[in-house]
């Protein structure tokens, strides 16, 4: 059968409902205690933008999987780091570049358990506080922290994926062994530890050495703690997977007690921690349908990994959904008048951190990634000419954001080039500096439409198009990741392929996608949307339709449950 857009949504569709049917019935006809309880460990949460521990998609997508947990009532703990300094606050330079300040954050919602454990790194006993969040209820989240008076470690727990390879090997024995120890000291019970990413694959270092010290050899003491564990890969290049050399890792003291031949049996020469993750989790998954076929197909090559099945991610609606939205879509009333409010709300936003005036009756389409290099931010302008007729016109204006990771050259020229562009189109264009939470909110609330044009096949799921799905933003994306089983073209969004290209030729994709984008523009998205509204709104009725609930957290948090968190 062709892989297109069609056929992979229907059986999507078909697994969906079985999905749901069954975890429904787990959910409410089981008593809670029959659930295994599960411990989340990732490196970021984004919970909110007042607590500025998180990077990106990663993170938001743990703190919308914990919120979730607690709105389900499932039993989950989360077990994370309490950033000192966050990734950073990424602001623009005169000269139109953007560059990095790290505050010293104050957390006034994270209280102190009163409880610490001691971790080894490299010669050194790192005691670290656990911190907690528990304005979740039934799923609090734990933060390790090395950062409080007299300590001499505070430099582990400062930088959200700053630093070289040995701060990071730190940061992750505090995650992995350090959030083992936290679990052991506040005497909370666990049947299953979810490692989100590969970052915490030390934790099951700390497991094996567990049933070791109480007897057990290697072998059964891993085969055990395998039971224990599942993994979610995010990562659809094999040079993005994290690796570390066993020279450096013993010298951190990552072995945690165990040997070479161990280690290389658990991850690889070099120490691959992805490898490492899927031989010593019971089962995998990968983040959309088509991310775990890519991920299933990368890592073929693994001896004794772990099936790699597939759970598309989702996002929280009550956190990312606007509640007069949501509303007027259950009553089934006008959804012109509160997005015309949200839009209202998003341009005032930019009014006042920016100045620049944008016009409410233009098309307004926007674009927020974090400025790696394969989202293509900057694709719309490869074209300098094409769009502007469109922007003199004052038929559209554009509004983007994101963060480029402080060390990423390429990254910073895109957001530069972006900002040059604000400049030369005042009030058609801007970019709003230090994307967070707070300007993802307002983006994806009250933009009329939302772009996405990643290289294929990279994007492994991308959650922000939900976000805007959920809200009757509609979207003009290439085909990857959710895409594939999202958005149908005219219907609820635009999409720039027929079928899904996996091929890596970038030039050819360049090409392709800014043709299709402007067509798109021209001849679809902008006489839609100034000479037939009726048809937008229903557009924008069947974006909201599509997403509520296949790309809400809540289906993913219970297919988490009902496909890898039960043993079956
Ligand atoms: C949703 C979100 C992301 C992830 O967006 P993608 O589309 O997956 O790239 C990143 N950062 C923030 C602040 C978000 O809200």
């Amino acid at each position: 059968m062709p892989l297109n857009s069609k056929n992979i949504v229907n059986a999507y569709d078909r697994e969906v409902k079985v999905g749901k049917f069954f975890a429904d019935n787990m959910v409410h006809h089981h008593n809670k205690e029959q659930l295994p309880k599960v411990a989340y460990f990732c490196m970021e949460f984004g919970l909110n933008s007042e607590l500025p521990i998180y990077a990106g998609g990663l993170g938001i997508l743990a703190g919308d999987h914990l919120k979730s947990a607690k709105d389900i009532e499932v039993p989950l703990v989360g077990i994370g780091i309490l950033w000192k300094n966050d990734y950073t606050t990424q602001l623009i330079g005169e000269d139109g570049r953007p560059y990095d300040i790290y505050p010293e954050h104050e957390f006034p919602t994270v209280k102190d358990t009163g409880k610490s454990v001691q971790v080894r790194v490299r010669g050194m006993d790192v005691t670290c506080k656990i911190m907690m969040v528990d304005a979740y209820g039934n799923v609090p989240l734990y933060l390790l922290n090395t950062n409080f008076e007299r300590s001499e470690h505070g430099w582990m727990t400062s930088k959200l994926y700053g630093g070289v390879d040995q701060d990071r090997i730190a940061q992750e024995i505090i995650l992995g062994v350090g959030g083992v120890r936290a679990l052991r000291t506040l005497g909370i019970d666990i049947d299953v530890y979810h490692f989100n990413e590969g970052h915490a694959v030390f934790a099951g270092l700390e497991l094996i050495r567990e049933k070791m010290n109480a007897g057990l050899g290697f072998h059964d003491a891993w085969q055990k703690t395998r039971r224990e564990i599942v993994f979610t890969t995010h990562t659809p290049v094999e040079a993005g997977n994290e690796v570390h050399g066993h020279e450096l890792l013993q010298h951190m003291e990552a072995y945690n007690g165990l040997t070479y031949e161990q280690m290389y049996e658990i991850g690889g020469d070099p120490f691959n921690m992805t490898v490492a993750a899927l031989r010593i989790s019971r089962i995998a998954n990968g983040v959309s349908k088509l991310h775990g076929r890519t991920a299933r197909k990368m890592w073929k090559h693994v001896d004794n990994s772990a099936e790699i099945i597939s759970i598309t991610n989702g996002v929280h609606p009550p956190t990312w959904q606007s509640s007069e939205i949501r509303s007027a879509w259950e009553k089934g009333e006008d959804l012109w008048k509160p997005h015309i409010d949200l839009k209202k709300k998003l341009l005032d936003y930019v009014k006042d951190k920016t100045g620049v005036n944008m016009d409410l009756e233009r098309l307004t389409i926007s674009f927020a990634r974090r400025a790696a290099p394969y989202k293509r931010s900057e694709l719309i302008f490869r074209d300098t000419n094409a769009l502007d007729g469109l922007l003199k016109e004052g038929k559209i204006q554009l509004i983007f954001s994101g963060k480029a990771h402080p060390n990423d050259t390429l990254g910073k020229d895109i957001i530069q080039l972006l900002v040059k562009m604000d400049k030369k189109y005042e009030d058609m264009i801007v970019f709003l500096e230090n994307y967070n939470m707070e300007i993802a909110k307002l983006m994806v609330q009250g933009s009329d439409v939302w772009l996405n044009n990643p290289v294929r096949p990279l994007e492994a799921s991308g959650t922000s198009g939900m976000k805007a799905a959920m809200n009757g933003v509609l979207n003009i994306s290439v085909i990857d990741g959710w895409v594939a089983e999202g958005p149908h073209h005219g219907i609820d969004g635009w999409l720039l392929d027929e079928v899904f290209h996996n091929e890596v030729d970038y030039n050819a994709q360049d090409e392709h996608d800014l043709k299709a984008l402007y067509k798109v523009i021209y001849d679809e998205t902008v006489p839609v949307y100034f000479d037939n509204k009726n048809r937008w709104i229903k557009m924008m009725k069947a974006s909201i339709d599509m997403s509520h609930h296949n790309f809400s957290s809540d289906r993913m948090v219970k297919q988490y449950y009902d496909l890898l968190y039960t043993e079956h």
